[in-house]
C-alpha cells in the first residue's frame, strides 16, 4: 500500500445546534495532529440528515472554532481544493458512488415498506436477535422486478451488501487491532428514500475524495468503522488511519450529558472561561504528554501531541479542574492582557458608565490576580474598588467593631490625612505608630480599617487596598463607615 504523504485530517460535525465539548476535543486533537505534522486541518459540515438540521448551527460552529483559535485550512466558508465542504452540496457525488457500488454488486436497492421492516424487527425481537437486521429480502429481486419497481416510483433506499460470516479487521492507532463479525453488521442504508446519503456513505466518500489521511474522532463512532472499512474495500480505496478518542464521562462516570451540566462550548465561553484554559483542559481529556505537567498553551500542545499519549480508557470531565486551569491561565497572563479583558468586563457591568484610569485598574489587577478564577471576579469579588461599600459584613462588625473603634479610626484617619503622597509603607507606619501610642494591637485597627474601606473581612492586604483607593477616598470611607456602622448597631 502506498503511504499517504501529506497529513490531512478533518473535523466533520453535523450542524445540530451547538459545539459539544466532545466535539471541541475531536476538533482540537485533529488540529494538533495536523499542525504537529505540518499537514492540513479541514472543516467539513455533515448536514445530510435533514431531520436534525438546525438553522444557524453551522455559523455558530464556525464562530466558536474561530473564537477558540482552531483555524482550519479548508472549509465551507473559505473553500479549498477539495470542496464543496458542505455535504448537502455534494449530493450528486454520493449518488454516483452509490451507483458504482450497485453496479459492482456491493449495494442494492431495497423497496421494503416501513410496515414490513417493523414486522421483521418484531419477529427478530421475539427470536431474541441481539439487534434488528435487514434480511436481504430485496437482494433477491430479479432484474426485471427491480426495474419495474424503479420505474413505478415507489420509495426506495440503497443498502450496503454485507457479506456474512466474515471477520472485519482494522487497526486503530489508539485501540490496536479491532475485529468485528460481519454477521453483526446490518445492511446499512447508504442512500435514504429522500435521496440523501446516510452519514456512512457520505463520510467515506468525502474522506477519500478529500484525501483524508487520518480519521480522528470519538469512540462512539468505533462501531460504525467496520461499515466504513467495508466501503473502502468495496470501492478499492486505501483506508485512512483510524484513531478513536476515549469517551467523555461525568464525574459519576455516566456518559457526559447535558443533564449534569453544560456541554456546549459557548456556555463555557459565556460563563467567562478563557479560551486558553478551555483548550488546555480539553487537551487533557484522554491525553497526556507522559509527564506530570498539566498547564499548557496551544503551541506546546502542538509540540507535544502524539497518539501514544492518547488513553484507551474514558476521560472524566471535571469542572473543578477546569476552574483551576482557568485561574492559572489568568495568573500567567501579564497585566496588560488582563487590563484589556477587565475593561471588556467593565463595559458590560454595572460600572459601564464609570471611568477608571488604566493605571488604577492595573493596580486592582495586581492586587487581585492570585484571588480570582474568572476575569469578572476582578469586579465581583472586589466591588469596593469601583464604588464605596454600601453594606458592611455583619459578622465582621460583631467581631471587630468595638465601642472604642470609631474614636480609634478617627485618630487613624487624622494620621493618614497628614501624609503627603503616601506609599503603602507610609500607611503601614502610620497605623503601627498609632497602635503603639494607643497601646493596642495593630489588629484592633487593621480589621476595622479593612471593614471601613471595603465592607468585607477578606481580600488582598489592607495596605494594598488603602494605597490603591488613595488617601482622600480612604478618609471619606472611614468617615462614612463611622457614620453608618454607628447607625446600624
Ligand atoms: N458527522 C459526524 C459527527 O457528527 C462525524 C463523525 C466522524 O468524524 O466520522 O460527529
Amino acid at each position: 500500500m502506498p503511504m499517504l504523504s501529506e497529513v490531512r485530517v478533518r473535523f466533520a460535525p453535523s450542524p445540530t445546534g451547538y459545539l459539544h465539548v466532545g466535539g471541541l476535543r475531536t476538533a482540537l486533537f485533529n488540529f494538533l495532529f495536523a499542525k504537529k505534522n505540518h499537514g492540513k486541518f479541514i472543516l467539513r459540515i455533515e448536514d445530510t440528515d435533514r431531520n436534525r438540521y438546525v438553522e444557524g448551527a453551522e455559523e455558530n460552529l464556525i464562530a466558536i472554532l474561530k473564537w477558540i483559535g482552531l483555524q482550519y485550512d479548508e472549509g465551507p466558508d473559505i473553500g479549498g481544493e477539495f470542496g464543496p465542504y458542505r455535504q448537502s452540496e455534494r449530493l450528486n457525488i454520493y449518488t454516483k458512488h452509490a451507483q458504482e457500488l450497485i453496479n459492482k454488486g456491493h449495494a442494492y436497492y431495497c423497496f421494503c415498506t416501513q410496515e414490513r421492516l417493523e414486522k421483521l424487527r418484531k419477529e427478530q425481537q421475539l427470536l431474541k436477535f441481539p439487534q434488528a437486521k435487514y434480511d436481504k429480502y430485496c437482494l433477491n429481486l430479479t432484474k426485471k422486478e427491480i426495474e419495474e419497481k424503479l420505474s413505478s416510483g415507489i420509495p426506495k433506499v440503497v443498502r450496503l451488501n454485507v457479506i456474512p460470516n466474515q471477520k472485519i479487521i482494522f487497526n486503530d492507532v489508539v485501540r490496536g487491532i479491532v475485529e468485528f463479525d460481519s454477521n453483526n453488521i446490518d445492511d446499512q442504508i447508504l442512500i435514504k428514500s429522500d435521496g440523501f446519503p446516510t452519514y456512512h456513505l457520505a463520510n467515506v466518500v468525502d474522506d477519500h475524495l478529500m484525501k483524508i489521511s487520518h480519521v480522528i474522532r470519538g469512540e462512539e463512532w468505533l462501531s460504525s468503522t467496520p461499515k466504513h472499512v467495508l466501503l473502502y474495500d468495496f470501492f478499492n480505496w486505501e483506508r485512512p488511519i483510524f484513531a478513536h478518542l476515549p469517551l467523555l464521562l461525568n464525574p459519576d462516570r455516566t456518559k457526559l450529558s447535558k443533564r449534569q451540566g453544560d456541554v456546549a462550548v459557548e456556555d463555557y465561553r459565556d460563563k467567562g472561561y478563557l479560551k486558553e484554559a478551555l483548550i488546555n483542559f480539553v487537551a487533557l481529556l484522554g491525553w497526556n504528554a507522559g509527564d506530570n505537567k498539566e498547564f499548557y498553551y496551544l503551541d506546546e500542545l502542538i509540540e507535544k501531541f502524539s497518539f501514544e499519549g492518547v488513553n484507551k480508557s474514558s476521560a472524566v470531565f471535571d469542572v473543578v479542574k477546569l476552574n483551576a486551569l482557568n485561574a492559572e491561565h489568568i495568573r500567567k497572563k501579564n497585566t496588560t492582557e488582563l487590563l484589556a479583558l477587565l475593561k471588556k468586563e467593565l463595559s458590560q457591568s454595572q460600572f459601564s458608565n464609570s471611568s477608571f484610569s488604566d493605571e488604577y485598574l492595573m493596580q486592582v489587577i495586581e492586587a487581585m490576580k492570585e484571588r480570582v478564577t474568572f476575569v469578572k471576579e476582578f469586579i465581583t469579588n472586589c466591588k469596593y474598588f469601583y464604588e464605596e461599600p454600601t453594606e458592611y459584613e455583619q459578622k465582621a462588625i460583631e467581631k471587630s467593631w468595638k465601642s472604642e473603634t470609631p474614636e480609634q479610626l478617627k485618630k487613624l484617619r487624622d494620621k493618614f490625612a497628614e501624609l503627603t503622597n503616601p506609599q503603602k509603607t507610609d500607611y503601614e507606619k502610620a497605623l503601627s505608630q498609632l497602635a503603639e501610642e494607643l497601646k493596642i494591637s495593630k489588629g484592633k485597627l487593621i480589621h476595622p480599617l479593612r471593614l471601613a474601606v471595603s465592607g468585607q473581612s477578606t481580600g488582598p492586604g489592607v495596605y494594598d487596598i488603602v494605597y490603591i483607593l488613595g488617601k482622600d477616598e480612604v478618609i471619606k470611607r472611614i468617615n462614612n463607615a463611622i457614620e453608618k456602622i454607628k447607625l446600624s448597631s
